[in-house]
């Protein structure tokens, strides 16, 4: 196919995203109202992994295999603009959330319960009747049709719409096809002054959903429209033993998203040592998949030969393992090491190298005070190092904490 014609194909994307905020604000998972429309972040099998580079960071992979308990999971970055002349570049795919919209068109004042409020129709997108998924199509013309900003999900990061009409007239699969409206007395989130209505006066207030004990929402149902607009988990959710109750969300909330990351400090490998060998070499000995190829390896690679000829073959290999992060043995926790790289000799350890991932010098105290000395052994001013996090996770509602040692508890 030509390329103008190609070209043309394909969507503009409607966003950019910066790779420290892909891992913070827009990973899988995240809602985000842009200008012209209202979206979800796609699950990672559906993003365009052009730009996506692997991250060779063994510590971190090891714990990343570690805390999703999935043996071969790799690190790769966030997708990036390879060119963009030529319009060639991965991308973040993301779909349209919620489906719920109000119709932005002026209508007389509607009544609940003796207060008289602004009233909106409470349509979803694919009865709005305009083929164009954007507007509301009535005798009078378009109108646009703007995303509620009210949804549900539980802890464990399942979403989905509320079921308005269900929860207007409070039965699971109500049947009813009446018009709805969503009224506001007040302005702004006073969920006591919010109601969703029905043409003939069916009234519920939107404050019932935020009683966890009148279940209003339902149970969760594991929703996860992030992987697909159909998509759910097979396992029914459970908080403690029980039914995970569905709770109110509001869209733009902070508490709407929390991405879970793992970061670690990348430590230097001990010049010579025979780790850092094996990090040289890794592309050399790739074609090494189990400890009996290591001997021909060494034969008839004479690079190989050269590097690892004093080391024992199965030395050799569990180095191989540790380099790939494959090696299922427990990780210590990772501000253990990191520590130890911080308190220990900088001999091998810092290096000025261009390439260098970490330089820091002892700071010489001249003349120090009694009390300082007791206190502390030394001062160590650290001038670069490099911090390598990786995205495992998310919640909503409350942030999952770390344990000191950095890992997710
Ligand atoms: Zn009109
Ligand atoms: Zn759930």
């Amino acid at each position: 196919m030509p390329v103008s014609n190609r070209r043309r194909q394909l969507p503009p994307p409607l966003g950019e995203a910066r790779p420290s905020q892909v891992l913070q604000l827009y990973g899988p998972g995240a809602m985000v109202d842009l200008p012209e429309h209202s979206v979800l972040i796609g699950g990672l099998d559906a993003w365009n992994t052009r730009g996506c580079e692997p991250i060779y960071e063994p510590r971190l992979q090891q714990l990343v295999r570690q805390t999703t308990g999935n043996p071969r999971i790799g690190l790769r970055t966030p997708p990036k603009e390879i060119d963009r002349l030529k319009n060639i570049s991965g991308s973040i795919k993301a779909l349209r959330f919620p489906e719920w919209c109000v119709v932005q068109k002026k209508i007389p004042d509607r009544v609940a319960f003796g207060i008289s409020c602004r009233a909106r129709l409470l349509v979803h997108y694919l009865s709005a009747g305009s083929g164009d998924f954007k507007d509301y199509r009535d005798e009078d013309g378009k109108h646009r049709l703007v995303p509620i900003r009210f949804v549900m999900a539980c802890p464990h990061g399942h979403l989905s719409d509320i079921r308005w009409r269900d929860f207007c007239f409070r039965q699971f699969n109500c049947e009813n096809t009446e018009r709805l409206y969503l009224l506001e007395a007040g302005t702004g989130n006073d969920f006591t002054q919010i109601f969703v209505q029905s043409e003939s006066g069916v009234t519920r207030k939107l404050a019932d959903a935020l009683i966890p004990e009148s279940k209003a929402l339902g149970f969760c149902q594991g929703a996860t429209p992030w992987l697909g607009r159909r998509s759910r988990d097979s396992e029914p959710c459970m908080t403690n033993g029980e039914r995970t109750v569905s709770r109110l969300l509001v869209r733009s909330a902070t508490n709407a998203y929390f991405s879970e990351t793992i970061s670690v400090i990348s430590l230097p490998e001990e010049a010579g040592s025979l780790a850092k060998r094996v990090t040289e070499l890794k592309d050399e000995l790739a074609g090494i998949e189990a400890e009996g190829d290591v001997s021909a390896a060494l034969k008839f690679n004479p690079r190989l030969k050269n590097a690892f000829a004093d080391v024992d073959p199965a030395e050799l290999w569990r180095a191989i393992e540790a380099q790939r992060g494959g090696s299922g043995s427990e990780v210590s926790q990772p501000k253990d090491e990191e520590l130890r790289l911080l308190i220990g000799s900088m001999d091998d350890v810092s290096s000025t190298a261009e390439d260098s991932l970490f330089e820091a010098v002892v700071l010489p105290t001249n003349n120090p005070q009694p009390w300082f000395s007791t206190a502390i052994k030394r001062v160590l001013l650290v001038k670069r190092l490099q911090e390598v996090q990786a995205l495992v996770g998310f919640t909503r509602f409350t942030a999952r904490t770390s344990s000191l040692g950095g890992l997710p508890i």
